[in-house]
């Protein structure tokens, strides 16, 4: 058979089961590699690096199989491993960074100095000063054993309205899908203030292995396997007290409906509102928008505010 005819069957579906079957990378970014001794150029393929199945099965699984090793190595340790560089880099705490910047969400790339008045309001928790250190507690025995107990806690999100066993709504007309679907949308944020808020909390680096799972109802809900142990009590507080509040332009009401949709000109290169002509807003300027009507009425509430359920379910 002569090149040109098979050359046309290898398609991307071909190319990426085959990657596949080879456990390499299906998605591999291709960099142009240039020696400035010789001038020789050649392509360097980069592993995608996904942790997720749907995205990429090799790349996933080579991360799931790190991911066990690092579980395995350090989970007992009793130890800080880092080197002077890491606790140097530690020192910066960069917990304290600033969790509450939603500007980048949509793949604005631009730096944008975040509005003071788009608060984050800190939670009523106890705070102590976090410590360089990641191992927890240590707990001596009457016979001089030691013990450094670890946890095992599922988050949830609150309830949107009853559900049936296979996690459709009981009743459709009351079920608070929007709730279900912004929570959902925000989540990730939600758990990232989870993790500083426990560290601010226990005073400590908490370190945790965690899986985030659809639940029948289709809201995430997250497991987590966390090193040391906190007591119950700060736990439940810490996870009560926790919210993230989302700072978006207002998305309330539908601006465009079906009959009224905006049009693409090419004197503006973009899309324009055809009642006024104006070039829709970018997602900066629906911000800086936000930002002018809070600076006229600072007690305006955000967008979304996403807390955890009463559900939490504590192990170890
Ligand atoms: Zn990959």
């Amino acid at each position: 058979m002569s090149n040109a005819a098979v050359l046309p069957q290898i398609t991307d579906e071909v190319l990426a089961s085959l990657a596949q079957a080879e456990g390499v990378c299906i998605r591999p970014l291709l960099n142009k590699v240039t020696d400035t001794a010789t001038g020789e150029t050649h392509l360097v393929p980069i592993r995608c690096g996904s942790t997720r199945e749907a995205v990429c099965p090799p790349c996933a699984q080579r991360n799931r199989r790190l991911r066990m090793q690092q579980c395995r190595e350090g989970w007992h340790l009793d130890t800080e491993p880092e080197s002077e560089a890491d606790a140097q880099a530690n020192s910066a705490n960069d917990d304290d960074r600033d969790l509450g910047n939603d500007d980048g969400d949509l793949g604005e790339v631009a730096r944008r100095v975040r509005s003071t008045r788009r608060r984050q309001d800190a939670p009523d928790l106890p705070r102590l000063p976090v410590e360089s250190r990641t191992i927890g507690k240590v707990f001596e025995a009457p016979d001089g054993r030691r013990f450094r107990p670890s946890m095992f806690a599922t988050f949830t999100l609150p309830s949107y309205g009853r559900v049936r066993p296979d996690g459709t709504p009981v009743d459709p007309d009351r079920y608070d899908y929007r709730r279900a679907a912004l929570d959902a949308m925000h989540f990730p944020k939600l758990v990232d203030r989870l993790w500083q808020n426990l560290r601010r909390a226990t005073g400590y680096r908490v370190q945790y292995f965690a899986a985030v799972e659809p639940q029948r109802r289709l809201a995430p809900h997250l497991h987590a396997a966390i090193r040391g142990a906190i007591p119950r009590q700060v736990f439940r507080q810490v996870v009560a007290a926790t919210y993230h509040q989302v700072w978006w332009p207002r998305f309330d009401r539908p601006v465009f409906t079906e009959d009224r949709m905006p049009v693409w000109s090419t004197e503006v290169e973009g899309y324009v509102d055809l009642a006024t002509g104006e070039p829709l807003p970018t997602w900066g300027e629906g911000l800086d928008r936000l930002d002018a009507e809070l600076e006229t009425d600072p007690g305006l509430p955000p967008t979304h505010v996403v807390r955890f359920g009463t559900q939490l379910d504590l192990q170890g």
